[in-house]
């Protein structure tokens, strides 16, 4: 009998997603990335990763499942609109594949895994579904193999993986530089309401970057920086000032490539909402707002202006990545 009977063990990790608070795009680098300076906020949204032990080798193909609340996520990559968005590859390109192989590469560990994702933050949203997915898989293999990372070691992988991997093992509320990587926890003083309009049709990344760089063409940029005012209404816990200080470069872009978002904006305005946004590079658009009942009065603008294809209140900040669920038998 092989150990492949004999093996059940599992580690599921929760991590969330990002909302933007403020968002400061350079000129594009040599390297082709951006120059970026931002304030993460990790929100009650998140995305769950269960990897499990296979009692294969790592050197086998790795089987990744989804389970999802939206309709379009069949995993077939070729099924979002413009072939690259609106649906997660279950192939070695998901972030949670390569996530396991990096850490099992670099710790020498050769043992199997098959990893299940149930997915709850919008796919290409602009909310980094795919890094929480990442920074979930990374935290919940060094967990299955005894590892013993360390949570800097474990950053600086996230880091190799992509962007906008670090902050979700981090969590709260911080600054990124760099391209977003390099991260700063931030004070943060309270409790916000967001309440979030999700599109079912997502928005692919690079294209928002390419369109800012084009709409931007021949200005001279200064270095990305962000504000002291968003830093201090943080600190103090002033939601009213915080409202009034969102802001994000790529959102003239997203609009550009989706002028139905303007509408969207423009109800969170009318429903007095403290300050809304484009989060990252979109299409979601998260308002902050006063309160519980206050939320409920925006959402029911958003859902009667039919401008959102979902509606969700959240709060932040929320912690980073953890541990929710640790299965060992056999
Ligand atoms: P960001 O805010 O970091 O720019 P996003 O939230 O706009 O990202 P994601 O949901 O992270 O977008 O997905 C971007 C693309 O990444 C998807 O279209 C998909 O092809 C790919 N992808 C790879 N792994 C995953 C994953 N685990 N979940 C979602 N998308 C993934």
């Amino acid at each position: 009998m092989t150990s492949r009977a004999l093996t059940s063990r599992a580690v599921t990790v929760r991590a969330p997603a990002k909302i933007n608070l403020e968002l400061r795009v350079g000129a594009p680098r040599a390297d082709g990335f951006h120059e970026l300076a931002t304030v993460f906020q990790a929100i009650s949204l998140a995305d769950d990763v269960t990897v499990r032990a296979t009692g294969g080798s790592i050197d086998e193909p790795i089987q990744v499942t989804l389970d999802s609340d939206f309709a379009h996520l069949d995993g077939d990559p070729s099924a979002g609109d413009d072939g690259r968005t609106g649906a997660v590859p279950l192939d070695e390109t998901n972030l949670v594949v390569r996530a396991v192989r990096l850490l099992a590469e670099r710790t020498g560990v050769g043992e199997g895994v098959a990893i299940h994702i149930r997915k709850r933050i919008p796919v290409a949203g602009g909310m980094a579904g795919g890094s929480a997915d990442g920074a979930a898989a990374l935290l919940a293999a060094d967990q299955l193999w005894h590892s013993g990372s360390s949570r800097d070691q474990l950053r600086a992988l996230a880091a190799e993986l992509g962007s906008d991997v670090p902050f979700p093992l981090l969590g709260g509320t911080a600054v990124g530089t760099g391209r977003g990587e390099q991260l700063t926890p931030a004070l943060c003083r309270g409790s916000y309401t967001w309440v979030i309009a999700t599109s079912g049709r997502g928005l692919a990344t690079p294209s928002v970057f390419a369109e800012t760089d084009r709409l931007r063409a021949g200005r001279v940029l200064p270095v990305p920086r962000v504000g002291p005012e968003l830093m201090a209404a943080l600190r103090s816990g002033n939601a009213v000032a915080v409202g009034a200080r969102l802001a994000n470069d790529l959102q003239p872009a997203a609009c550009s490539l989706r002028p139905d978002l303007e509408r969207t904006l423009e109800v969170g305005r009318e429903s007095e909402a403290l300050g809304g946004l484009v989060s990252g590079s979109g299409p979601t658009v998260a308002f902050l707002v006063r309160d519980a009942e206050h939320a409920l009065d925006v959402r029911a603008a958003l859902e009667a202006a039919e401008v959102a294809d979902q509606v969700i209140t959240v709060t932040g900040p929320v912690h980073g990545a953890r541990v929710i669920e640790e299965f060992a038998r056999g």
